[in-house]
């Protein structure tokens, strides 16, 4: 059809080699990326298949050093002016025309907002799965297949998905749940400039401007530390204690749905199921009941600590430290005792 979409199963022998997107904002290189080069390593081994990045942007051939420097043996860089800002249509087009040029077998994306939204896509024009929100990766030592494991039902079961018959095999994994490996400036890998063909009729979005939001909303999926914000935080004007305490552990606020429903907070802080999956140091969850949709989102941190006035509340399920109080008196009290540390 228009798309080209192959629906019958591919020969996978034809396909070789682990890819990784490493995604790009202005020059630099989002931490996702090179967190996944570290599997990536592991499953290319594992298959005895190369592993590359791809890097598409303007102006970004230092970073191709980077992602070998973390563990590709080769980067497939597109440099051009087309692709100065991330462009749905045309990252598609060209990260589509090279997979089919080339043939890899896995392709991995971050499940970041731009992996989210290329993924599906490239999948789609591919005629293949997508595992979305990846928790771990493997091999299956019998087919050889990728094992991606993503937690399902609001994180009440990990399912295990392999993809037989199409090719690339492909997946969104989370941030934060790999390390990224150390860099090793003595690794040598090859470069290989891509110059995929624009096709202006297939560009449908314009961008028309870049609005910076905070620095606060911006940082949540990469913060150490989330101060968050429960309905038990009673108004908005309270979510100025919460601030405070973000500030003086130089973390950021994050908030439950109903607070993101109340506008009170942008929903790029909304931490959760339809939110953003967290994985702080500490997360300290204030006048948060636990709902397994809110769970989702951030049972991953390392600390939780709960603040909350119900001593049944569910949150202090998975806490590792938990107040019975009120989350108001509270928190002026914690946020003196942090700025006299
Ligand atoms: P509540 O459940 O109302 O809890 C408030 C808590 O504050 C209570 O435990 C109470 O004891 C405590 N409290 C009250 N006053 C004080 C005080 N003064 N001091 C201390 N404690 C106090 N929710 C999300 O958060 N993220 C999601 O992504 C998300 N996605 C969803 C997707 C679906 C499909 C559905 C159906 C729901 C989703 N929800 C999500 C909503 C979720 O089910 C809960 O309703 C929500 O998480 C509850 O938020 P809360 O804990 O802030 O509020």
């Amino acid at each position: 059809d228009a798309n080209n979409v192959q629906r019958e199963k591919v020969d996978a022998g034809m396909y070789k080699g682990v890819w990784v997107y490493l995604e790009q904002f202005e020059g630099n290189l989002r931490r996702v990326g090179l967190e996944l080069l570290a599997p990536g390593r592991n499953l290319a081994d594992e298959l005895g298949e190369e592993l590359a990045a791809v890097i598409i942007g303007h102006n970004v051939e230092s970073l191709a050093s980077k992602a070998i420097a973390s563990g590709a043996d080769r980067v497939y860089l597109v440099d051009d002016k087309e692709y100065a800002t991330y462009n749905n249509d045309n990252y598609t087009l060209a990260l589509t025309q090279m997979i089919n040029e080339h043939k890899p077998n896995v392709l991995l994306l971050g499940a970041t907002n731009d992996g989210r939204e290329l993924g599906p896509r490239i999948a789609s024009k591919m005629g293949t799965g997508l595992c979305a929100d990846c928790t771990n990766l493997g091999i299956d030592p019998e087919t050889k297949l990728v094992a991606w494991t993503r937690p399902a039902f609001g994180g009440n079961i990990m399912a295990t998905i392999f993809c037989p018959d199409q090719r690339p095999q492909m997946g969104t994994v989370r941030g934060k749940v790999f390390k990224p490996a150390e860099p090793d400036e003595t690794r040598t890998g090859e470069i290989v400039r891509a110059c995929p063909e624009v096709s202006r009729t297939a560009i449908r979005t314009k961008l028309i401007e870049i609005l910076k939001i905070g620095d606060n909303a911006c940082n949540i999926e990469e913060a150490e530390i989330i101060v968050g914000c429960g309905r038990g935080i009673g108004k908005r004007e309270n979510l100025k204690l919460a601030e405070e305490l973000a500030q003086a552990l130089g973390g950021v606020v994050g908030a439950s749905r109903p607070i993101v429903d109340s506008e009170w907070i942008s929903s790029l802080q909304q931490v959760g199921q339809t939110g953003k999956t967290v994985s702080p140091k500490i997360y300290i969850a204030c006048g948060i009941s636990g709902a397994i949709q809110h769970l989702a989102g951030m049972s991953s941190a390392d600390i939780i600590i709960a603040i909350n006035k119900d001593p049944d509340a569910p949150i202090f399920k998975i806490a590792d430290y938990g107040i019975v109080g009120d989350v108001l008196e509270f928190l002026p009290i914690l946020t003196d005792e942090v700025r006299k540390l």
